[in-house]
This record gives C-alpha cells, sequence and structure tokens, in this order.
C-alpha cells in the first residue's frame, strides 16, 4: 500500500507523493489508480463531481445512519387491526359530527399529501443531490411515503367512506387546496426538466425548495392533522387509525430531521447562499405556512372538539415554526411562544414496550436502535 506524505494533499487530489519519491518523476500506476478512485473529500451533497453511484467510502454518515434506522422502523397498514375502528364509524353514536369531520378532513388532506411528497423526492430532489448516502436515505423515504398513502387509503377502504370526496379534497376543500398550492410552486422548481443547479441563483432555488419542504410541508403542516388523530386515540376512538398516525408520526419527524440536516450541510459547505435576503425571504414563507395551516386548523375545528381548538393550535404552531427556524439557524420567528402539546413529543418518542394506544402487544420495530431527535 502506498504512503502518502500529506494525507490532506490525497483527500484533495492535489499531485500524490509517495514517500521518499523522486518528486520530478510521474506517479505510480497504483497511484494513478487512487487517484481516479472516488475519494472520500471530493463528496459533496449538491454539485458533486464524484460518482454518484458509490456509497463508500462514507463521509454523510448521519444519512446512512437514518437509512438504517428507517428501515429498522419498518411497518404495513394492513397489518393495524381496523375492526374497532369500523364498529366506532358505523355506531351512530360512535362518534360526534365534530369528531367525524377531523376525521374526513385529515384523510382529505392527507391521501394526496405523501403522493407529492413522493413526486417531490423521486422526480426533484434525487436528481439534484450527488451524495450516494443522501440519494440512499431518500430512496427509504420515497418508498415510506407509498407506505403513508397506503395507510390513508386503507382507512379510507375500511371505513366505507366516500373515495370520490377524500380523494378530491385537495381540490374541492379550500383550507387543504391552498396549502397544496403554497407548497406545489416549490415541488415545480425541481421537477422542471430544464433546471440545474450550479449558480448561486439555482442553488438557492434547491435550498428553498428543501427547506419549504422539510420545514413546513413535512415540519408544520402535519402536524394538525397528526395531533388530532392523536387526540382521537388518546380518548380511545379510532386507535387502528391513531396507531397508524403514530407511525406515520415517527416516519416524518425522521423525513424532517434528516431534510434538516441535508439543508444545514448544504449551508455548511455552500455558505455563501445563507445571505440576509435570502434568510428574510425565508422568514416570510414561515410566516405563510403557519398562517396556512392556522387556517387549516380553524376549518377542521369550527367548534372546540376533544379538548382541542383552533387557538390552541395557534400557539402549537408558532412553537413548531420556532424549532423549525432554530434547526435550520434562524432567528426565533415568535416571542414568548411554549408548546400546548407536550404529549405529542411523547407520541413521536416510540422506544417504548408497546404502543400507546395499546393495539399491539409488542413495539414494532424489526431492529435497531433508535435515535433521531
Ligand atoms: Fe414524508
Amino acid at each position: 500500500m502506498l504512503q502518502f506524505e500529506d494525507s490532506s494533499a490525497a483527500a484533495t487530489g492535489a499531485v500524490l507523493q509517495p514517500v521518499g519519491a523522486d518528486r520530478a518523476s510521474a506517479p505510480t500506476p497504483e497511484a494513478e489508480t487512487e487517484l481516479r478512485r472516488v475519494n472520500v473529500a471530493d463528496k459533496r451533497v449538491i454539485n458533486g463531481s464524484t460518482d454518484v453511484n458509490q456509497l463508500v467510502p462514507f463521509k454523510y454518515k448521519w444519512a446512512w445512519d437514518k437509512y438504517l434506522s428507517a428501515c429498522a422502523n419498518h411497518w404495513m397498514p394492513q397489518e393495524i387491526q381496523m375492526s374497532r375502528d369500523i364498529a366506532m364509524w358505523k355506531d351512530p353514536n360512535g362518534l360526534t359530527e365534530d369528531e367525524r369531520r377531523i376525521v374526513k378532513r385529515n384523510l382529505g388532506f392527507f391521501v394526496t399529501a405523501d403522493s407529492l411528497a413522493a413526486n417531490n423526492i423521486v422526480l426533484g430532489t434525487y436528481r439534484h443531490i450527488t451524495a450516494p448516502e443522501c440519494r440512499q436515505y431518500l430512496l427509504r423515504q420515497a418508498f415510506e411515503e407509498a407506505i403513508h398513502t397506503h395507510a390513508y387509503q386503507y382507512i379510507v377502504e375500511s371505513l366505507g367512506l366516500n373515495e370520490g370526496e377524500i380523494f378530491n379534497a385537495y381540490h374541492e376543500v379550500s383550507s387543504i387546496r391552498a396549502k397544496d398550492e403554497f407548497l406545489i410552486p416549490f415541488i415545480d422548481v425541481l421537477t422542471d426538466p430544464a433546471f440545474k443547479t450550479g449558480t448561486p441563483e439555482a442553488d438557492q432555488k434547491l435550498l428553498k425548495s428543501l427547506i419549504v419542504f422539510a420545514c413546513l410541508m413535512e415540519g408544520l403542516f402535519f402536524y394538525v392533522g397528526f395531533a388530532q388523530i392523536l387526540a382521537l386515540g388518546r380518548q380511545n376512538k379510532m386507535t387502528g387509525a391513531a396507531e397508524q398516525y403514530q407511525y406515520i408520526l415517527r416516519d416524518e419527524s425522521m423525513h424532517c430531521n434528516f431534510g434538516i440536516d441535508l439543508i444545514n450541510t448544504i449551508k455548511m459547505e455552500n455558505p455563501h447562499l445563507w445571505t440576509s435576503e435570502f434568510r428574510e425571504e425565508l422568514k416570510e414563507l414561515f410566516h405563510k405556512g403557519v398562517e396556512l395551516e392556522y387556517r387549516y386548523a380553524e376549518d377542521t375545528m369550527p367548534r372546540g372538539v376533544l379538548g382541542l381548538n383552533a387557538a390552541m393550535f395557534k400557539e402549537y404552531l408558532r412553537y413548531i415554526a420556532n424549532r423549525r427556524a432554530q434547526q435550520i439557524g434562524l432567528d426565533v420567528l415568535f416571542e414568548g411562544v411554549s408548546n400546548p402539546f407536550p404529549w405529542m413529543s411523547e407520541m413521536i418518542d416510540l422506544k417504548k414496550e408497546r404502543n400507546f394506544f395499546e393495539t399491539r402487544v409488542i413495539e414494532y420495530q424489526t431492529g435497531g436502535a433508535l435515535s433521531w431527535e
């Protein structure tokens, strides 16, 4: 094996000199082979020049670790019993009208939301990320989006809901449509076949789309819905649906955390993108996101229900938005806000012997240790 005088020279791909070799002579065939091979220091999350097919040598170990954790959390919707939910839904006294509205609006948003997420990953994000470790996680994430769409479809089918109504809610219910309309331009940027990274302007567009997606779509727009269905489960209602939402919440919090790590790594590798104008633009987007999700909360809860009301969500959404902003290095957006639903953190944390709703005897986990917060 060749030894080099300066490993950082090897790392940067500078001309390599075996120890003691005559500096004027040409590199040996072995050294030339080394030079041609993927070098860990050449890897970049965006605009990397290396071969995107070679997972190792690892540079972004955090992405690989998240891929392993995500695989360890594998679950399938049809493994969850829906018989109690079906009986409760069919019983005229099983749920109130307001509770039924929550279930239907929820499914109305989510049955298409994860499909938008899948399009964004498969047709957009994946093409522009040049770190194989991150691409590997994105492949797993894409499958999880499919599992989530499957889960919502499974609930709709089990309860015998009007499929046309639920699957068209993103066209027909204005509070849902408004969220998707906010989001779609950021997906369209990345899925445009003509879009290419490599200029500061294009790289900022990519970064902005990643931030909107991780922090506002998966990190904020899902949370009114998650809290509502999990609140039903906490009252021993629709526990099969709630159990599925709990697994989805666990997956989504990892999608969000992966997105945040991705964003922060791109920032670190490309500090010139993080201008004050760019941060101002992001702040505005965060405010818009909070406003849209709050409108959705009001629409789904015209009155107090399950001990929840829209006003509580104003606080909760501000709390989450602050957290997302801080996670990517923006200033706090709303002062003096606290978490009105501390039990939601418990829901995200599934490191328990059994799931919260006790519908399954053992924790659903196929192996590996979990850590994603
Ligand atoms: Fe997701």
